[in-house]
């Protein structure tokens, strides 16, 4: 409750982003070096081809520092992170 007359409470809205950054993976760039699956085994795997596999492609803000730097620790640059 507000004693002053003619006050509001006021909000201040924010845009919120709709969407969360996003992993990619060029597939036909991976050579299964295996970096990315050991810097975020929740979100790369490999397959029986060595070939990387996405276990999540949407990354929430808590995951974004740890899954960014596996995506450059790839030594062929195979991953992205997308706003
Ligand atoms: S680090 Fe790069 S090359 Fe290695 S498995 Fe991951 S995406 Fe593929």
């Amino acid at each position: 409750m507000n004693d002053r007359p003619n006050s509001r409470r006021t909000a201040t809205l924010r845009p919120r982003s709709l969407s969360m950054p996003v992993v990619k993976a060029d597939l036909a760039a991976c050579q299964g070096y295996a970096n990315c699956v050991v810097g975020a085994t929740d979100y790369f795997d490999l397959d029986d081809d060595g070939i990387v596999v996405l276990l999540k492609t949407e990354v929430p803000e808590a995951d974004r520092a740890r899954v960014v730097e596996a995506a450059r620790s790839c030594p062929v640059s195979a991953l992205i992170v997308e706003d």
